[in-house]
């Protein structure tokens, strides 16, 4: 009974504290705007299941794809051994679902334990990937200490949290012979490899051994699961919506501003007749994350800090400052400052920082050539250049700030409706010279 009161006290302990953790993510997630959703609901959900749930853009580099695959499907599935555990730990009961499955337990607890060992080979190569071989993007200028260590701590966790349910596993086999207590699961393949390493300790040994190993796993999970929140490793859930919310338009389109486009509809003469003029903007462009849309800043929460963005942007490619990886690392930074804030009662935006500025400078979003290639090689459809053009945008059209050949070619527009320095009356002397 008290292990029933201590497993309950811990299990609601986490989930209030992980309750807590996506209340303020939400709240972060809600101080952007509120665009409207355009374009098929059905494109959307095709989106979810290739690109969230399929993986289809990680298969353009097929090791880590396959791998990637393996730690996925292997900790979506194992988790649904923690149904178990969360029955038993409030129960009392040890494997409550084996009389009721029989045979198929056996089945059920072997496919678990083939992913266990996957998911932990997997874990072992991305380890290795990363501080042994130093793949470039793992160790680019924006991957600083903690967003390394963070995901060599997801690998670590994810290896001990495996080698935890196959030490179970075998303890539990041996008790199955010494003590009628623990259910019959038949021969379990990956775990009976470790059975000599217990064989010779005595009952008393295995049952503490058996049963370290089962808190461990499900404090380990119930902990990770926290720990997720506040980690990159939050992509696993924010890849489902960040997909679904993704721009369905072609890549190269840019959303015009409203207000802007009525106004040169009206210089032009071709304004709708009656039609209402769009509400003025509170600021062209975006200073800071509430200038961004609401799906800019769930997708900063969905960013896995792979770097297939900036190791494919050419800005970044050819020495300049700018890393789209960058962007959405600033602006998730952002978000959890000012939410944390506004949360201990702090100045929340009024703090006197910016997204522009304190987090990203003019050099960097001037060095985008809106190539869109980081928009191509995101697995989970993230959009960095939406964000780099609205700062842009801010820079452009509140501050006069761009740089000084950019105004000639602006003005060039304003003049002559085209970025040449030419008379518009001039346009069509080109054929007259050819001929
Ligand atoms: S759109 Fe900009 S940030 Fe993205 S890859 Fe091209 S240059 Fe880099
Ligand atoms: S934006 Fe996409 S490609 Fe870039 S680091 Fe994040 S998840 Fe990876």
């Amino acid at each position: 009974m008290i292990q029933q009161v201590v497993f309950a006290i811990i299990l609601l302990g986490f989930s209030f504290f992980i309750a807590r953790r996506i209340s303020l993510i939400k709240k972060g997630i809600q101080l952007g705007k509120q665009t409207p959703l355009t374009g098929s609901t059905s494109a959307r959900w095709k989106n979810v299941l290739f690109i969230a749930f399929g993986q289809k853009k990680m298969f353009k580099r097929l090791v880590p794809a396959v791998l990637h695959l393996l730690i996925y499907v292997g900790f979506l599935i194992i988790n649904l051994e923690v149904l178990e555990f969360i029955i038993d730990g409030l129960a009392g009961t040890h494997r409550f679902f084996a009389p009721f499955l029989g045979s198929i337990y056996s089945v059920l607890m072997n496919v678990f334990e083939f992913l266990a060992v996957a998911v932990l080979l997997s874990c072992v190569f991305f380890l290795i990937r990363r501080n042994v071989l130093k793949i470039p993007r793992f160790w680019s200028a924006e991957m600083t200490s903690w967003p390394r260590m963070d995901a060599n701590t997801i690998l670590m966790v994810e290896i001990v949290l495996m080698l935890a349910i196959l030490t179970m596993n075998a303890t539990d086999q041996l008790l199955q012979i010494h003590d009628p207590h623990y259910t019959a699961t038949g021969s379990l393949f990956f775990s009976s490899f470790f059975i000599p390493v217990f064989e010779n300790l005595e009952t008393g040994t295995l049952i503490f051994v058996e049963r370290f190993a089962w808190w461990f796993h499900i404090v380990g999970i119930l902990g990770f699961a926290l720990y997720v929140t506040h980690s990159k490793h939050l992509h696993i859930f924010m890849a489902f919506p960040n997909t679904y919310y993704a721009k369905l338009e072609p890549k190269g389109h840019i959303n015009n501003m409203p207000v802007v486009t009525n106004e040169v509809k009206s210089m032009l003469g071709i304004a709708e007749a009656g039609a209402t003029p769009p509400a003025e903007p509170g600021r062209f462009g975006a200073k800071d994350v509430n200038d961004l849309s609401r799906i800019n800043l769930m997708a900063a929460f969905a960013c896995t800090e792979c770097g297939r963005c900036t190791s494919e942007c050419p800005a970044n490619l050819t020495g300049k400052k700018l890393s789209p990886r960058k962007i959405m690392m600033d602006t998730r930074d952002r978000v959890e400052e000012v939410s944390k804030s506004i949360a201990s009662g702090g100045a929340g935006l009024s703090d006197g920082k910016t997204l522009l500025g304190d987090y990203i400078t003019k050099e960097e979003i001037n060095a985008c050539t809106s190539c869109n290639a980081c928009v191509e090689a995101c697995p989970v459809m993230i959009n960095p250049l939406d964000i780099i053009l609205e700062l842009r945008r801010y820079v452009v059209m509140e501050e006069s700030g761009s740089p000084a050949s950019w105004n000639s070619m602006f003005q060039n527009i304003e003049t002559n409706f085209a970025p040449w320095k030419f008379s518009p009356s001039d346009r069509f002397n080109w054929p007259k010279d050819q001929a």
